[in-house]
């Protein structure tokens, strides 16, 4: 019998979707509704049977109004994918931060509400929708379990030792300020993913997990259990990314606070979307555009690609000393899967630590390969992630034992 998962992603102006035959884990139909709440929303929908994608354009005031949209675009007689709601088995959300509520995927009843909504303040731009989303699908399809699954919930193996802040201990006890870690669902995904590579099994591996998108995060898994994650109380702290800086010296917030004029909440809107690479460059946000730009001779470009690799430098030297050693290394997301020059320049002169790249099978986009060198020591694998799935087989793993 056939087992349908709705996978549902809600951001401040947009939900992501993709639906999911369990009994063979294909994807029916996937699709994205930008511009949520603001004039002028389209929803993409592209079916998986060779069809064009269909386009809606629709104002859409919410995330109930767009969610209903989604539902009548998979049930639609000519575009559709299944043939009614009841086809629907399941819905699976994604929830960017459940804090340290949440060590794993969970079914969602009033009390995960509750603490998703415990942690608005922490996640002031993810949670907010996340929980909008999860209400407006609720209320469509009520006869059906909902699952979370959260971005921190594979980094909660981290000990004290690595998520305390030296901070008064007074502040992480009354408003929990400690590292949390985000992008926990490709990380543990690349990880599963890695160890099958290695031919090892999952207990024996030692990993370092490099998700380099839009946003970017590394992590230290030892064992299947991570030890250390670059993404701190939020997603700013770590690496350079599109548009935030990751690690700067704390004082240069005060410093733009008093010079720029800025008050808490622009500051915060500056550092997630003003600075990183396309801060520092001037060029773009895309690493597609800097290393054009770079290749042409701008120098800001070149800088900028510079900056960005050696923090990921950084992560990789830090990360052989946490877990004394490395089995591989493992890119992934846009920039991981598909820049081909950046994962060049991250592997450049590391043999010491025993990562040797080989240059002609680095040239490769988007596919599961070994791209290091035959005498590396360390493994490097692109491997290109998948959230959703990870997100469906939660999802039903969890509405096989909570059927309701
Ligand atoms: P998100 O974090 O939004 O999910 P993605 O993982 O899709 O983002 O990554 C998007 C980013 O990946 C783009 O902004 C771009 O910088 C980078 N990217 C994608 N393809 C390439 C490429 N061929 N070369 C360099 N960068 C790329």
């Amino acid at each position: 019998m056939s087992f349908n998962v709705l996978v549902v992603n809600c951001g401040s102006s947009s939900i992501k979707y993709q639906v999911f035959d369990m009994t063979d884990e294909r994807v029916l139909a996937q699709g994205l509704v930008d511009r949520v709440g603001i004039l002028g929303t389209v929803l993409t929908h592209k079916r998986n049977n060779g069809t064009d994608d269909v386009v809606i354009v629709k104002d859409l005031p919410d995330h109930t109004v767009g969610m209903k949209l989604v539902l009548e675009t998979l049930i639609h007689a000519e575009y559709g994918v299944i043939k009614d709601l009841s086809e629907i088995n399941a819905v699976g959300h994604r929830v960017v931060h459940g804090a340290d509520y949440f060590s794993r995927s969970v079914l969602i009843t009033d009390e995960v509400k509750q603490a998703i909504r415990d942690c608005f303040n922490i996640a002031p731009l993810h949670n907010p929708p996340n929980l909008m989303g999860i209400e407006a699908c609720q209320a469509l399809m009520p006869n059906v379990p909902h699952v979370a699954v959260f971005d921190t919930a594979f980094h909660q193996t981290m000990k004290p030792a690595n998520y305390m802040y030296a901070l008064p201990y007074e502040v992480y006890e009354k408003y929990k300020i400690r590292r949390y870690g985000f992008h926990g669902t490709s990380h543990y995904y690349v990880t599963q993913r890695a160890a099958a590579m290695l031919n090892k099994p999952l207990k024996d591996t030692k990993i370092i997990t490099l998700h380099l998108g839009n946003g970017a995060s590394a992590a230290a898994v030892n064992g299947g259990s991570v030890v250390d994650t670059s993404m701190g109380y939020t997603p700013l702290e770590g690496l350079v990314m599109g548009t935030r800086c990751g690690n700067i010296d704390p004082y240069i917030v005060i410093f733009l606070m008093e010079k720029l004029n800025m008050g808490s909440t622009e500051i915060n809107s500056y550092l997630n979307n003003k600075t990183g690479a396309l801060g520092l460059s001037g060029v773009s946000n895309d690493f597609r555009d800097i290393s054009e730009a770079a290749e042409g001779g701008n120098p800001r470009a070149q800088l900028t690609l510079q900056v960005y690799v050696n923090r990921v430098k950084g992560y990789i030297g830090t990360y052989i000393a946490a877990l004394n050693g490395c089995d591989c290394i493992v890119f992934t997301a846009g920039l991981g899967e598909n820049a081909v020059n950046i994962r060049e320049m991250i592997c450049e002169n590391m043999d010491y630590l025993g990562i040797k790249i080989d240059k002609d099978k680095n040239k490769v986009r988007g596919r599961e390969v070994d791209v290091a060198a035959d005498d590396s020591k360390v493994r490097i694998f692109v491997i290109p992630t998948n959230e959703e799935l990870v997100i469906a087989r939660d999802t039903y793993d969890i509405a096989n034992v909570n059927p309701v």
